[in-house]
């Protein structure tokens, strides 16, 4: 298999020209490089499309109008996604106000959005209930108080969920696993705290108890992980209805559908997936006596991570005789903090040489005062020399929206490719010191959003 093969089979969307210049969806990444400058994050918009469509598809032959899917959009968070999952009729997940604000100027429609956290703030529990957010998971006691008092304020009666844990230990790293017993998230089975949580939420006049939800992980290749948590959730649906009295028509069981970083990675069919899972979960419902219950995905990764490449210029490249070459770019992760993270692995190339054997051994260094700011640990590339532009491939899911300004760099604008056309949807950010220019591609609208209170003035100085 040559060099473009092996990342074709990774994202299947790029390839060579005659220059030996890498194509992503068919544009000259060099020349893009260019024309944006460095570093740059490129979304394929064909392929978000594609996945929202095999997600939409899958859901409706499988389990009709009873089906819904959800983007998660902290996997990436930009105005031109919700403008993009709107017009492929996703619903979405939000996490914070800035979410909300986001899709909400994306003019999402708020009625088929999900508002999650394990510690939402109370300005946000108000935001998402003026803009009719859909349905609000509770994963906190003090939420049922806040959130019934806000629903009363504005005359709604809120749909809500809970966040179960249902004790799943998904194979996967131990910082993105979620469904486990001692995760941050969500309440007990086992010991009982959900059972408590549901009648608390049953017992307030303004809330409507709609959604069981549970998320166990990211990035997980085995389907049996997610069979075992339809067993556990449809059980637990039934011994609350018996219990309880409760009655629950829809579960909502999170992401985590893997994908391509490397490949050692065997990403699952979304159509084998949810071939297993409607028949388990019509199977439990069944036998459990549970009547015909909404099933909800929300991914996040598997929509948009293969869709993205990041491109960077190389700078500094030093040989540790014995140990390793390092290859210096310039950015890191400011702009990708999955590997410092979660020791995430990736594939590279040098995209102004294709045509060249990748016949050498190196480690892609970040630029920031940080030993561990590596994006690329032993990685076979071409000859690679300064001023060369490397891309770094399915960068697409929490790279920009995990970005930050460590070091005080700016981050990186994205780029969306579409039939043959390239365009700008995230500016770069550039460093100003004029009071009303934040050092951040958020607007001074989004900050006055988040910093909506007396400490308004304070909130905005950190930008400045
Ligand atoms: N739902 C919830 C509640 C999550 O926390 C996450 C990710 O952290 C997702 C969905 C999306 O997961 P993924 O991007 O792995 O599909």
């Amino acid at each position: 298999m040559s060099h473009t093969d092996n990342i074709d089979f990774l994202c299947g969307n790029v390839s060579a020209d005659e220059n030996g210049h890498l194509l992503f969806a068919g544009q000259d990444t060099a020349a893009l490089a260019r024309e944006y400058g460095t570093p740059l994050y490129l979304m394929d918009e064909e392929r978000i499309r594609e996945r929202c469509r095999t997600y939409i598809k899958g859901l409706k032959d499988a389990f009709g109008d009873k089906g819904q899917a959800l983007f998660a959009s902290k996997a990436a968070s930009f105005k031109r996604i919700y403008e993009i999952m709107k017009e492929e009729k996703m619903g979405i997940d939000l996490v914070s106000s800035g979410e909300i604000y986001t899709a909400a100027r994306a003019g999402f429609g708020m009625e088929k959005s999900f508002f999650h956290g394990n510690n939402k703030t109370e300005h946000e529990l108000e935001t998402a209930i003026k803009n009719g957010v859909g349905c609000i998971i509770i994963d906190s006691f003090h939420e049922v108080d806040v959130i019934d008092q806000l629903a009363e304020k504005y005359g709604r009666k809120q749909n809500v969920g809970l966040r179960i844990k249902p004790g799943v230990d998904a194979h996967t790293h131990k910082y993105i696993m979620t469904g486990n017993e001692d995760s941050k998230f969500g309440f007990g089975i086992e010991d009982e705290t959900a059972d408590y949580m549901l009648q608390l939420i049953c017992e307030k006049e303004n809330l409507v108890l709609s959604t069981l939800h549970c998320h166990i992980g990211s990035q997980i290749f085995e389907l049996e992980s997610f069979a075992v948590t339809v067993d556990i959730m449809t059980d637990y649906l039934k011994k609350i209805t018996e219990k309880y009295g409760i009655s629950v028509r829809e579960i909502n069981f999170g992401g985590g559908f893997g994908i391509h970083y490397t490949n050692e990675d065997k990403p699952l069919e979304f159509s084998e997936y949810v071939a297993l899972i409607a028949e388990k979960l019509s199977e439990n419902c069944k036998k459990k006596e549970l009547g015909e219950i909404g099933f909800v995905v929300e991914p996040g990764r598997s929509i948009v991570g293969e869709a993205g490449t990041t491109l960077y210029t190389i700078g500094a490249i030093k040989n540790i005789p014995g140990i390793r070459t390092d290859v210096s770019v310039d950015g890191g992760m400011t702009d990708n903090p999955r590997t410092a993270l979660y020791q995430a692995e990736y594939l590279c190339t040098v995209a102004n040489k294709m045509n060249e054997e990748a016949d050498t051994k190196v480690s892609i260094a970040g630029r920031c005062c940080e030993s561990g700011d590596m994006l690329i640990w032993d990685t076979m590339i071409q000859q690679p020399a300064y001023k060369d532009i490397l891309a770094v491939f399915s960068t697409g899911a929490y790279c920009y929206s995990m970005a930050s300004n460590y070091n005080r760099i700016p981050r990186p604008p994205v780029a969306v490719t579409c039939k043959g056309e390239d365009k700008l949807v995230v500016k770069r950010e550039i460093p100003m010191d004029n009071s009303k220019d934040l050092v951040n591609s958020l607007d001074i609208a989004l900050a006055e959003y988040h910093c909506n209170n007396k400490n308004y003035e304070k909130g905005l100085s950190i930008y400045r």
